[in-house]
């Protein structure tokens, strides 16, 4: 498994002894794809390597992810421009946008619909949608040589991260890195690292050999809903599984083998002014889907992540760049309810699948006598809109009804109105201390978001049909907000920090260390002092 070009790259590593007084001259930002603050505490003492590395640094445990829809697209653009969802515009992966011609109605979030022949499955991939600047955009305002390269296991979160014109994007599409940038020329080592994937892809892989720890998670759960059963899986796949590559450790392997090869190309960190590097890692969003969070597979990932991390910063090390790291996730994750059960929380299960947008839209058509049409568009948690096509009397006779037959559902929490959303200012309060409707209002973009909002029960999992995937996030609740923050720099002793944080605090914190102005108000993130190294402006 261990991929070979990290492992060249790593074997002139030197232990760097960097003092921290000048500002580093690379940026890397990693996310980890689904990586909760709940694996990260559980794990933590399980890391010996590259996470162990960066666990030495500041370590902000509690920090969040503080909207409502924890999806990835809305929680990768949180990361690098200090906005909420409210402010970046990407309320979800998708949403409803009911004046396109297309069919589904629904939009991609990191896609330009404009462009002939994109749709919401085959999209056109643009940072169209993304409103605010991202921290390589900034940078480049204030040095215009310094560079930003964003590399990814999915699209939306190497788009998200790098925003307009990054000087390289690459991101993984199913067969082999490809990227949306027009005009920019493809490096040599991207072409390397495609052979190697598609090596990698194409070649069957046997169980992974798992540490006692891990060995002792092995216990087989059934799963309702169709779904094969979890728990007692090491990773092996057969030559040419997508779906088995993305879930395994050697997806992200070959991300950070991307990202390595494209510091050097790039000559990254070499010169005057400070360059970024963004990276999101998603072999851990796919085996927390494929597998759930609390079996022998994600355990076996947390082991591997850890190790692909230390090789690639092993190799950062041997590059003589000084460089500071700053690790989060896009959204937390929660494992299998049928599991969760034999764990004692006795109210997980699975959604109702009467909850769905297109099952409850016909029921209430019906009911209401109302002329035909889906009645609701969306999905079965979060955004819903109310068929636009109808009268404005319909529609608010819809919407009442919607709202009445969802609030008086067993597994919904609560529903609110855009009118209630959008009357309600976004909070600037510690995010743990949030109310729902507070999370639901970060989450809120007028024009893009629904017409109203279902917060599903604690504890319900929205899926029920488990033939594809068993487990998932984009609740409101803190298993799938709370993630970690990790800031680390060579020579830098850190601390782990119990105070909140959030996501949209990285950026003015980095912004801190590299001596860029951020201009007071304009973002919803604040530099966090806690982290050595930071000349945090006057609050
Ligand atoms: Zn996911």
């Amino acid at each position: 498994m261990r991929n070979f070009i990290l492992a060249a790259m790593a074997a002139v590593a030197t232990p760097s002894t960097a003092q921290p007084a000048p500002p580093p001259k690379l940026l890397v930002v990693i996310s980890v794809d689904q990586f909760s603050a709940n694996l990260f505490d559980e794990y933590r003492p399980q890391f010996v390597s590259g996470l162990a590395r960066l666990a030495s640094g500041t370590v902000f445990r509690n920090s969040y992810q503080s909207h409502a829809l924890t999806e990835t697209c809305p929680g990768h653009s949180t990361i690098l421009t200090g906005d909420h969802p409210s402010r970046t515009g990407i309320v979800g992966n998708t949403w409803v946008d009911q004046s396109i011609s297309r069919s589904d109605k629904t939009v991609y979030c990191a896609e330009d619909e404009t462009q002939p022949g994109s749709s919401s499955i085959a999209y056109k991939v643009s940072p169209k949608h993304l409103l605010v600047p991202t921290l390589g955009e900034l940078m480049k305002r204030k040095w215009p040589a310094s560079r930003t390269v964003a590399v990814s296991g999915k699209d939306r979160a190497a788009v998200m991260m790098s925003g307009q014109q990054p000087d390289q994007r690459w991101y993984w599409t199913g067969k082999q890195y490809e990227t949306d940038l027009v005009g920019v020329a493809v490096p040599t080592v991207v072409t390397k690292v495609n052979l190697l994937a598609a090596r990698g892809l194409a070649t069957e892989r046997g169980p992974l050999e798992p540490t006692t720890f891990c060995q002792a998670k092995a216990r087989e759960i059934p799963i309702s809903g169709g779904g094969k059963p979890v728990g007692a899986g090491r990773l092996a796949r057969k030559a040419g599984d997508q779906a088995g590559f993305r879930a395994s450790p050697e997806f992200d392997g070959d991300t950070l083998a991307l990202a390595a090869a494209l510091v050097d190309e790039m000559q990254l960190g070499k010169r005057a002014n400070p360059d970024l590097l963004a990276i999101s890692l998603s072999a851990t969003d796919y085996v927390g889907h494929s597998y759930g969070t609390e079996g022998e597979e994600m355990c076996l990932q947390m082991t591997e992540l850890d190790r692909e991390v230390g090789d690639f910063l092993k190799v950062l090390d041997s590059r003589g760049i000084d460089y500071a790291v700053a690790l989060t996730a896009d959204h937390g994750g929660k494992d299998v309810p049928e599991r969760e059960r034999l764990a004692g929380v006795a109210d997980a299960t699975r959604s109702d699948p009467a909850l769905g947008a297109a099952t409850m839209g016909k029921k209430l058509v019906a009911d209401l006598k109302l002329p035909g049409g889906p009645g609701l568009l969306g999905e079965n948690f979060g955004d819903f809109w109310i068929d636009r096509r109808l009268r404005a009397s319909e529609r608010t006779q819809l919407l009442r009804a919607a709202v009445a037959i969802y609030r008086a559902h067993p597994q919904v929490e609560a529903v609110f109105t855009a009118r209630q959303i959008g009357a309600t200012p976004v909070p600037r309060t510690p995010p743990e201390t949030w109310t729902l409707i507070q999370r639901v209002r970060a989450s809120y973009h007028a024009g893009r978001s629904g017409d109203f909002y279902v917060v599903l029960k604690r504890d319900v999992t929205p899926i029920a049909d488990t033939s594809r995937y068993v487990a998932t996030h984009g609740s409101v609740w803190d298993y799938d907000r709370r993630v970690p923050i990790l800031f680390w720099r060579p020579g830098l002793t850190g601390a782990t920090v119990e105070r909140s944080a959030e996501t949209t605090d990285i950026l003015p914190t980095l912004a801190a260390m590299i001596g860029l102005p951020v201009q007071t108000g304009s973002i919803d993130g604040h530099c966090l002092r806690d982290v050595p190294g930071t000349n945090c402006p006057p609050r």
